[in-house]
């Protein structure tokens, strides 16, 4: 073809990216080792398993399968080296990670052209997308290894790590993932995907090259069964970072429930893509291409629900199979082609079959009319349409270049079609009105928003899901939370364990209660009467009289009867019966939750209105100080001035959220676009919560007060032991203006009422505050919607301590961060 030719026919010719420098680097490095205290090691079962190029179907390279006794020597060296390295200072870490970022772009073009030949993504993605992100992402976290102390002061790493990645953007998301996990000062054993290990062992290389300290990275090859499981079970390992399926998400759940294990899910999604009558349908035809098209649809967060309003639905996806018809798929490393190969054979299947099963659901569907190479995994870019919102291709994630459409009339019928999934990782919406994008944005249950724009991704701007796409945050500063733990939670752990062992600390009083100075009259008791007396502060003697009322349920701002009709009763410290709470129940618990999801109004009222309610709650509850201090002693037998300690810090507590109510509001981001990025806390929607036992009143309004002060409803069952302090807070709520259903109170057995919080579909948070096998539990059965659990393990807080018993950390639990992306100029 001459140069006249081309004019004529503007035909694309072949631009190819030589592939020798990598096939070369392979060639020298094969068989590869594992990746261990900085050596590369032959794996204990002598095996190695085959990594395929998807593009010809042909063999890449010969990658080692390591096996368990490798998970212990890789979880051993990462723990020795955490010694140094957890304590190096942060600028010692910031040094390495700058080292890295930069190495990386020097072998950037080296990276790019494997990760092509290893997944089958087009070379232009990976030159111009995921490498230079990953190389972004650790300048960014060097630069937060150098702030930790200033920043996150009082904060310490969690320890050993282990890292279990996808193979859809491998060296992005061993980035994502082992960035802040360094930069926070932890050690790091990672699992790449079976089929994509190369640029994670070409990133060992650069560990060696950089001089990182022996056993801080470490990285296994092999099969999930063999490495994946092992290290998830580990027990010396303290966090599990994961990206990849939610099933297999929700398995790893199960697996580390109660093991007290830091846990973060990035897992999978239906993303919706909302076009409103007034977008620049020209623009959105190149926003769906990158949004489904991209990395042929194997992107967690695709657009692959098309939402379009309906009177430009026509016209939308005319020009859309123009368009397709001109997408240029093929060979990865030719710089001119837009989508490469599918990543292995069982993922090609797996699309071919759903998409046959939308063909049978009755849906149309539509692909171009090229043929794809027959070397190698390929699938057309494929569109369909009259696609019914229940069917398995709108629900199901395909994982694939497959996009589905369907229409809308209405922003609130948009809004209702988008959060018709059990996923929420991220959405885009396109509309020439700032005004209605920016109010749909946030009523979108999801991650990450993208106004006229999509899959864009930045260090500063945190990613991950609501619901089944799985909990925390990577990027980002709220990224780095998934890093570390309080410190006082090491040291307060260590004490308690000591303390169980006969020695006595310090913390003791505060924690469990000091010796009752209730005093029981004999006779009285003998006669029945069950009179007490009790000091109060001046040291006088005051008859405190028997109580027998029997608090009902408080469900929707009423007091309603158990379903059961029991009772339990209440006893002291010296077993004797001072009350009876409401025996709650299955039903009790589903109308609390029913009653909670009605009341979600609340979020959407302003931050001040929800400020002045927490204050009113504080001053109703000051109005009745001494009869709840006497409360409290009743309950726990501690002293009265101790008891008035506690409502004083309950009191000082419900200040506190009011305080803060209006000013946890998120940060503006401004990545490396023309733009902005809005990262808003939202609340997370009905939070179930069990009270300690320990400090009756102030555990309670500790946990109600941020939940509800983010906007959150939410169901409590007060402590098992003491639930009066919290039943008598009816009526404090009811004269505070507390609106109806959004504080829920269910008495009875914990471990069995959370159990059922716990498996219901439709609360979304759980937080724990009891036994070990109750944390346990409740992290077991809230893996079935994927709820976000905050559990104690059965360890006691000491709630009267601030930086135990308040901030940061609570408001952090009762929130999710959502990413909103604003581009602009013309
Ligand atoms: P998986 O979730 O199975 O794999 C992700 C990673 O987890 C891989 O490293 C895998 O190892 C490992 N793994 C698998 N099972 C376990 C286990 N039981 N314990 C510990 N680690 C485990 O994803 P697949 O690759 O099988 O893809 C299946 C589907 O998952 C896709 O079709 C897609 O729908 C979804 N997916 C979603 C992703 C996302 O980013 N949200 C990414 C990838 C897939 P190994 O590679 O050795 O099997």
């Amino acid at each position: 073809m001459n140069v006249m030719d081309i004019f004529e026919t503007m035909e694309y010719g072949p631009a190819p990216e030589s592939a020798t420098p990598a096939l070369q680097w392979i060639k020298e490095h094969q068989p590869f080792g594992l990746f261990i205290n900085n050596q590369w090691v032959v794996p204990a079962s002598g095996q190695y398993l085959e990594s395929i190029n998807p593009a010809n179907g042909k063999p890449l390279a010969q990658v080692a399968a390591a096996n368990s006794a490798d998970v212990d020597a890789a979880v051993a060296a990462a723990r020795a080296a955490f010694e140094s390295w957890g304590k190096a200072p942060g600028h010692v870490r910031a040094r390495y990670m700058y080292a890295i970022a930069r190495h990386i772009q020097k072998h950037s073009r080296l990276l790019a052209v494997l990760e092509s030949l290893d997944n089958g993504k087009t070379i232009r993605e990976t030159r111009d997308l995921d490498i230079p992100l990953v190389a972004r992402h650790f300048y960014y976290h060097a630069g937060w290894a150098q702030l930790m102390s200033s920043e996150l002061p009082g904060y310490e790493p969690v320890g050993v790590v282990g890292q279990i990645i996808p193979w859809n953007f491998p060296l992005l998301m061993l980035a994502w993932k082992i960035a802040p996990a360094l930069a926070m000062g932890n050690t790091v054993v990672l699992k790449p995907a079976r089929y994509t290990s190369l640029t994670a062992l070409k990133f060992a290389e650069i560990v060696q090259e950089v001089g990182l300290p022996a056993g801080v990275v470490n990285i296994l090859t092999g099969e999930a069964s063999q490495v994946g499981e092992t290290l998830v079970r580990h027990p010396d390992v303290n966090k599990i970072a994961f990206t990849g399926s939610t099933d297999v998400g929700r398995s790893i759940r199960r697996a580390t429930a109660g093991s007290g294990k830091k846990l973060s899910l990035e897992l999978g999604g239906k993303s919706p893509f909302v076009v409103f009558d007034d977008a620049d349908l020209d623009s959105v035809v190149e926003g769906v291409v990158d949004a489904i098209w991209f990395n042929q649809g194997q992107v967690c967060c695709a657009g692959s629900r098309l939402l379009v309003q309906e009177d430009v639905a026509d016209s939308l996806i005319s020009k859309l199979r123009v368009r397709m018809e001109k997408l240029r798929l093929g060979d990865p490393l030719d710089k001119a082609v837009d989508m490469g190969a599918i990543v292995s054979p069982g993922q090609l299947k797996e699309i071919q079959r759903l998409v046959a099963q939308g063909v049978e659901e009755g849906a149309d569907m539509w692909q171009p009319s090229w043929a794809c190479p027959t070397e190698g995994y390929f699938f057309p870019p494929t569109l369909f349409t009259n696609v019914s919102p229940a069917t398995t291709i709108a629900q199901v994630e395909i994982f694939g270049p497959v996009l589905v459409s369907m229409t809308f009339r209405t922003p609130a019928e948009a809004v209702a079609l988008a959060n018709n999934t059990r996923y929420g990782l991220a959405a885009s919406v396109w509309s020439e009105n700032i005004n209605l994008a920016l109010d749909v944005a946030p009523k979108i249950k999801a991650g990450s928003v993208w106004i006229n724009c999509t899959n864009m991704f930045d260090a500063s701007s945190g990613f991950g899901g609501y619901r089944e796409s799985g909990f925390g945050r990577e990027g980002g500063k709220e990224g780095l939370y998934e890093y570390v733990r309080p410190a006082w939670e090491a040291h307060e752990r260590s004490k308690q364990a000591s303390s169980t062992n006969g020695a006595a600390t310090p913390g003791d009083k505060a924690l469990h209660g000091t010796q009752p100075v209730l005093s029981g009259d004999d006779d009285e008791q003998a006669n029945g009467h069950n009179v007490w007396r009790v000091g109060d502060e001046n040291g006088v003697m005051a008859a405190l009289p028997p109580i027998d009322r029997t608090p009902k349920m408080f469900i929707k701002g009423k007091q309603v009867r158990p379903d059961s009709g029991y009772s339990r009763d209440v006893v002291d410290p010296q077993q004797r019966v001072i009350g009876q709470v409401g025996e709650g129940n299955r039903k009790d618990v589903r109308n609390a939750v029913e009653a909670a999801h009605a009341a979600s109004g609340w979020a959407a009222g302003t931050a001040h209105n929800r400020a002045q309610i927490l204050y009113y709650i504080a001053e109703n509850l000051e109005v009745r100080e001494n009869e709840f201090a006497r409360r409290i002693v009743q309950q726990t037998g501690r002293p009265l001035a101790d008891a008035h300690e506690e409502v004083q810090a309950a009191i000082a507590r419900l200040f506190s959220y009011a305080a803060w109510a209006d000013k946890y509001e998120g940060v503006v981001h401004r990545p490396p676009l023309r733009g902005v990025v809005l990262a808003m806390n939202e609340a997370i929607g009905v939070i179930g919560m069990a009270c300690p036992d320990e400090y009756p009143l102030l555990g309670f309004i500790s946990l109600v007060a941020p939940a509800i002060a983010m906007g959150n409803t939410v169901i409590v069952i007060p402590s098992q032991q003491a639930p009066l302090s919290a039943t008598d807070c009816y009526q404090v709520f009811e004269t505070s203006d507390l609106p109806d259903g959004v504080v829920n109170i269910v008495t009875g057995e914990r471990d069995a009422l959370c159990q059922v919080l716990a498996d219901h579909e439709d609360v979304d948070a759980m937080w724990y505050f009891g036994s070990a096998d109750g944390s346990k539990q409740v992290e077991l059965a809230s893996a079935g919607n994927m709820k976000r659990t905050w559990v104690n393990y059965g360890h006691a807080r000491n709630w009267l301590d601030s930086q135990q018993g308040e901030g940061e950390e609570f408001l952090r639990e009762s929130t999710q961060v959502k990413n909103i992306w604003v581009p602009y100029g013309e």
